[in-house]
């Protein structure tokens, strides 16, 4: 299988007043492509640092992560940000929608910004998968939570990135609606060949994950079993 994103002996350190913290101790990680990794942990154990360095946000103080076999944190930030548009979409909890663009509108900007053809059969193939085509002409704040979710997924794949990093996407559902994001989550990761990497405070989310790690004070360990 393979790997799309890794991390290698990653160390990541926050001066706080006089004092070194280690936020991330020596991690190393890899996510091959088709795998919905989860990631889980309590406030303030390192799983924002472990995301944020992993999706090239922050640099690493020792330690590199690789993208698609290639250097990705020695990048020069803009280069960086380049390989981040096109290769890595992200999901956030209050999902990556912006106020005041229509759904559609959000998918086309990513044209508008790379100058590229806008992918008219993908993005409606988008939309009917994950039942948002009534939803393209509506803005963010017409929407419920289940629908924005679903919205943000679909803007998340439409410029086929090989990393999708998802943070609590379903913090804002009600059980049902969590479920039904992230089985939606699981099986594009899958068709498409992506690894979703999925921070989450939700144990029960975790049966649709491949693998499952816990972060404790900056350790992360595979969970088993
Ligand atoms: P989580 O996402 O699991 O809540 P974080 O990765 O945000 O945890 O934080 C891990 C540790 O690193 C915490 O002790 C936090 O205070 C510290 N930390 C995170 N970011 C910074 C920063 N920018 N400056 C100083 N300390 C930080």
């Amino acid at each position: 299988m393979k790997r799309l994103i890794e991390m290698n002996s990653v160390t990541k350190d926050f001066l706080q007043g006089d004092n070194i913290i280690r936020a991330l101790k020596e991690t190393n990680f890899i996510a091959h492509e088709g795998e919905l990794v989860g990631i889980i942990g309590p406030s303030g154990s390192g799983k924002s640092t472990f995301l944020t360095i992993l999706g090239g946000l922050q640099k690493p103080t020792i330690g590199r992560v690789l993208l698609n076999g290639k250097p990705f944190s020695d990048l020069e930030i803009k280069e960086k940000s380049r390989i981040r548009l096109e290769h890595i979409g992200f999901i956030l909890q209050a999902s990556n929608l912006i106020p005041f663009l229509t759904i559609k509108e959000q998918m086309i900007l990513y044209n508008k910004i790379t100058k590229t053809k806008v992918n008219q059969s993908w993005m409606d193939e988008l939309f009917q998968k994950l039942d948002v085509e009534k939803l393209k002409d509506k803005y963010p704040s017409e929407l419920s939570g289940g629908e924005r979710q679903r919205s943000a997924i679909a803007k998340a794949l439409y410029h086929q990135p090989s990393v999708i990093f998802a943070d609590e996407p379903t913090a804002s559902l009600d059980t049902n609606r969590a479920y039904e994001v992230v089985k939606l989550l699981a099986k594009e990761t899958k068709e498409q060949k992506k690894a979703t990497i999925m921070v989450t405070h939700d144990e029960r989310m975790l049966e649709y994950c491949d693998r499952v790690y816990v972060i404790v004070d900056g350790v992360l360990s595979e969970r088993k079993g």
